[in-house]
């Protein structure tokens, strides 16, 4: 294989209780990117579509994340790599994981898969640390792995997949401000009380334990964020109506996507999570606030090749 083109998902990270730990991909929204093999060595990016970012590979997640891999690769050849962003950056929907991911899983297919997963999130990592500071994996995981994902521990880095009752679905809303992840990480405090602790694991074993169980009703009760959503709400146009909102027609929990501005909920079904959508779009157009809004099945299979 000479050339290929992925589909790289938007994801949602921390999913309320799981701050720097959790995340989700999705199925309808995501960048498309085509990596061809070259003679000449290194990494180019050569085409941007939809939106203004570097094409200097050093500058963009995508070369990043490519050059962590090539580093680590004996193929003296190179790639060049033409982005069709659709994932507006500083969304909160994993913009920037959704390159870096694309570049490294494209890359290790054309070379014939010789990293594991666990390795391309390593090299995806990079290009994490590039754009926000902080090489988390809570985007790229779900992104290389699909469906939702547990960054048990970072060091040494342990992904644990965590399998997706068939008809959870989200529903994410977009107000059009930009929140870099580097700005909404300023604000936090560096420690949480005893009390915050206890709630916060409840919550996070909880939701895991519904997951696995396929029971919607303690995957609600468990959607819960008592440490970082009062704090980066704030930020947030209206976020306390949207939540209130979603939870009225149905949805079983609402919170940040990821550092924000995006706010998801996740619901049991396609014509909830469709309401859900309605009521988030009702409450800004009622006060204003320009938006983009997604609904998606929440994607077991993550990063794909599209031919
Ligand atoms: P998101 O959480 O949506 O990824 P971030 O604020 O974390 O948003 O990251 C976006 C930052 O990364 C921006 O500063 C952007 O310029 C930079 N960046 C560099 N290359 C890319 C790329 N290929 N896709 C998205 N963002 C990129």
């Amino acid at each position: 294989m000479e050339e290929i083109k992925v589909f790289c998902p938007a994801t949602i990270a921390n999913v309320s209780c799981g701050f720097d730990v959790l995340g989700l991909a999705l199925d309808s929204v995501g960048d498309e990117m085509t990596i061809r093999k070259t003679s000449e060595k290194g990494i180019r990016i050569t085409k941007i579509i939809g939106q203004d970012l570097p094409l200097e590979t050093d500058k963009n997640v995508a070369g990043v994340a490519a050059l962590a891999l090539m580093e680590k690769s004996d193929y003296d050849g190179g790639f060049e790599i033409e982005i069709d962003k659709r994932i507006k950056p500083g969304s909160g929907i994993g913009s920037s994981a959704a390159s870096s991911t694309g570049a490294v899983w494209g890359i290790n297919e054309l070379l014939g898969k010789p990293f594991s997963n666990l390795e391309l999130v390593k090299f995806a990592m990079q290009g994490e640390k590039l754009a926000s500071d902080v090489a988390h994996a809570d985007n790229v995981a779900p992104a290389i792995y699909g469906g939702f994902t547990l960054v048990r521990s970072y060091n040494p880095l342990d992904i644990i997949p965590i399998p997706t009752p068939s008809e959870l679905f989200a529903t994410v809303i977009h107000p059009q401000i930009e929140i870099k992840t580097s700005d909404s990480r300023k604000i936090l405090k560096t420690t949480i009380s005893m009390q915050q602790g206890i709630q916060q694991w409840g919550n996070l074993g909880g939701l895991i334990a519904g997951l696995f169980q396929n029971d919607y009703d303690l995957i609600g009760r468990s959607l819960h964020d008592h440490i970082v959503e009062p704090i980066r709400s704030i930020l947030i146009p209206a976020f306390d109506d949207i939540k209130a909102n979603a939870l009225k027609v149905g949805a079983l929990g609402s919170g940040i996507s990821g550092s924000g501005p995006s706010i998801f909920a996740l619901s049991k079904g396609e014509e909830i999570a469709q309401q859900v959508a309605e009521s988030m779009k009702e409450t800004y157009q009622n006060i204003g606030v320009d938006f983009d809004i997604h609904i998606s099945k929440v994607n077991s299979q993550g990063v794909k090749k599209i031919t």
